[in-house]
């Protein structure tokens, strides 16, 4: 629970406010209730439920993008309905709700569902606020909205930025070995969940150390470029190639069987030897191959493809070996 909530800001957003908002109405909905003031219980109660119904579909499902949507959208409202019932004084609250409805949803949403909340309220009247004020507070809202939204959008790219500097291979601009350990992981909890088959391929370049030593770590580099270009104009929009390091690079088949696996890495295989070069030549590849076991984990699964690349190096090179499957004990 921790890690969770040290790992996803939005779901730590969206628990804080919801905890702030329990422990803030609660008492209001039952002095309320004891007054015998109904309306304002019931109306207390269901911004309560609603909130309740978030934080649980958050966690539970982990959609911190619709209930972050959504604890934005009663906030506003919860706004707006305090507002009626509190008149001018309401008016502050409504702060707060424009500040975190940045927090919980994209900028453009935000900006979206602030401004639909100004409107609703001048249009409607709602509290029975004076001319004068209103505009005040029409002015400052929007001086609140659009800085809040320049942050936030400054922020959202930054996020961005980080995330390819965090994933990507600045030389060939394919996914990295971080990103690839993850979405191994994502396989593995699909195929358990959905009984998707996945194929792995392990690629790794033959003597790659003589095109280095021979033509300088330059054509080197342009060889790995032109095989990320090759590698991805003959794969499904599906697969995955990422760069596992140095001249090694992984291939993730979703929805392959064995038949299918071989027959995309012959494929493969074929087109690389043809048209990959270096100035002394041809370059090929030796590839080890291994169908995702029910029962395996992401390391077992990675490990099976690494042996038979193993031994296709020691077989001579310049082909496939595919994996056996894993003795059942
Ligand atoms: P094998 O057939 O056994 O795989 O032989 P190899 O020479 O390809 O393998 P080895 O692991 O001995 O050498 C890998 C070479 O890949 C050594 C290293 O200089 C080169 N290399 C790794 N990363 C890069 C890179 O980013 N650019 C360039 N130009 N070379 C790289
Ligand atoms: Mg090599
Ligand atoms: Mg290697």
């Amino acid at each position: 629970m921790l890690y969770r909530l040290k790992n996803d800001f939005r779901l730590s957003i969206i628990t804080l406010l919801g905890s702030c908002a329990l422990l803030g109405i609660t008492p209001f909905a039952i002095y309320r209730f004891a007054q015998g003031d109904i309306i304002a219980a019931i109306v207390d109660a269901l911004i309560l439920l609603s909130v309740c119904s978030v934080l649980a579909y958050a966690w539970i499902s982990g959609d911190t993008r619709r209930s972050g949507l959504i604890m934005a959208i009663i906030a506003c409202s919860g706004g707006l309905v305090v507002l009626s019932l509190q008149g001018t004084i309401g008016l502050f609250w409504l702060y707060p709700c424009f500040i975190t409805s940045f927090f919980l949803t994209s900028s453009r949403l935000a900006l979206l569902i602030n401004t639909l909340t100004v409107f609703v309220l001048s249009l409607f009247q709602i509290g029975g606020i004076e001319y004068e004020h209103l505009i005040s507070f029409i002015t400052t809202a929007i001086v609140v909205s659009a800085c809040a939204y320049v942050f936030s959008l400054r922020n959202e790219s930054q996020r961005r930025r980080l995330e390819q500097l965090a994933t990507l291979d600045p030389l060939t601009g394919v996914k990295n070995r971080r990103a690839m350990e993850e979405e191994l992981l994502r396989a593995v909890a699909t195929h358990e969940r959905n009984d998707l088959s996945y194929g792995l391929a392990i690629l790794d370049l033959d003597h790659f150390k003589r095109v280095n030593d021979e033509h300088g770590h330059a054509v080197g580099d342009q060889v790995l470029i032109e095989c990320v270009d090759i590698i991805s104009r003959h794969i499904r929009k599906s697969d995955r190639l990422f760069r596992f390091g140095g001249e090694e690079f992984v291939l993730l088949l979703p929805g392959v069987d064995d038949n299918g696996m071989r027959s995309v890495i012959r494929n493969l295989h074929k087109v690389l030897r043809e048209e990959l070069k270096s100035p002394s030549g041809a370059v090929t590849a030796s590839y080890g191959l291994a169908l995702l076991q029910s029962d395996e984990n992401a390391d077992q699964w990675m490990e099976r493809a690494d042996n038979a690349l193993y031994q296709a190096k020691e077989n001579g090179r310049d082909q496939i070996i595919v994996a056996p499957q894993p003795q059942l004990s």
